[in-house]
């Protein structure tokens, strides 16, 4: 009899646009309640979950290795070993697609949360889980992140988790480190700022030819009830009200030129489009193909 199998294969999946190969590489996933949402109804959020059959909130988390004119890039690390041990799979992930972490030239990051960037790093020893590359992000964001008086304002459980561990991730990083403000910020991959979600939180639009595709990072966070309601948000936006903005800005985009999106809590492997339904919008998961 054949051996019974106890897990998935680990999570990779390819898409070409144009002549750059953009990779979904699964860190996994993380699993949480509701009560984080804001500017929402939470009865209303919990029956649209229940209506899609998922009753909780499961999160996939998502990064995205970029193959462009002979360099290589990853958006975003993981959570590395920081967070749950649902999560935290994008090496065991890099390994299966024959993708040895030393030969990615570039990181480049959508905002620094745990779930983004505590792959960058062993916080156990310091040790760079990507040694050659360089640390790209919005020039907000580390700025953000390493001003000792917003820290001083963020209530004990942000500054522990999101400015004492995000400086501790990328510190490593410090003298190859580069910051933008917007642009081409990798060989086609066109930086969009799309502030909010944290003060720096950047979008990636992958172009080539005639192909797009919009990364769009932190847009949302529980997919079936942001496209529902756009205005909801998450208990940890930096500034709720610019990341609401910044949600409908980009859903309209995407929405009215029906460009791919992917994002790093879209449900793996993410490859999606995006239609407007009135006030409301649907996202439509890509079908899957076999070959590039
Ligand atoms: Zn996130």
């Amino acid at each position: 009899m054949n051996a019974q199998p106890a897990q998935q294969i680990p999570g990779i999946y390819h898409r070409k646009i144009g002549d750059i190969i953009v990779t979904a590489v699964s860190d996994g996933y993380l699993d949480g309640t509701l009560d984080v949402m804001r500017n929402v109804d939470l009865e209303k959020a919990h029956q649209i979950l229940t209506d899609a059959f998922r009753p909780a909130r499961r999160t996939s988390v998502n990064t995205f290795l970029i193959r462009s004119k002979g360099r290589t890039a990853i958006i975003d690390t993981g959570s590395g070993n920081y967070l749950q041990p649902t999560a935290g799979f994008v090496q065991r992930s890099l390994a299966a697609d024959g993708i040895d972490p030393k030969s990615i030239d570039t990181v480049l990051l959508t905002h620094m949360h745990p779930d983004h960037s505590a792959g960058l790093t062993d916080m156990s020893n310091g040790q760079l889980l990507f040694p050659n590359a360089e640390l790209v992000m919005h020039e907000n964001e580390l700025a953000h992140w390493f001003d000792d008086g917003a820290m001083a304002k963020a209530d004990e459980r942000s500054a522990k988790l999101f400015f004492q561990a995000g400086r501790e991730q990328v510190a490593p990083y410090k003298s190859r480190t580069r910051l933008f403000g917007d642009g081409e910020v990798f060989p086609g991959v066109t930086a969009i700022p799309s502030h909010g979600h944290t003060p720096g939180h950047t979008a990636y639009l992958v172009a080539s030819g005639q192909d797009q595709l919009m990364i769009w990072g932190d847009t949302v966070h529980v997919p079936e009830v942001q496209t529902a309601f756009p205005e909801a948000g998450m208990s940890f936006d930096t500034d709720l009200a610019a990341a609401a903005t910044s949600r409908k800005r980009m859903f309209d985009r995407v929405s009215a030129d029906g460009v791919l999106v992917a994002g790093m809590h879209l449900h793996f492997p993410a490859f999606s489009r995006l239609a407007r339904r009135g006030n409301a919008y649907a996202l439509y998961p890509e079908a899957w193909v076999h070959a590039l």
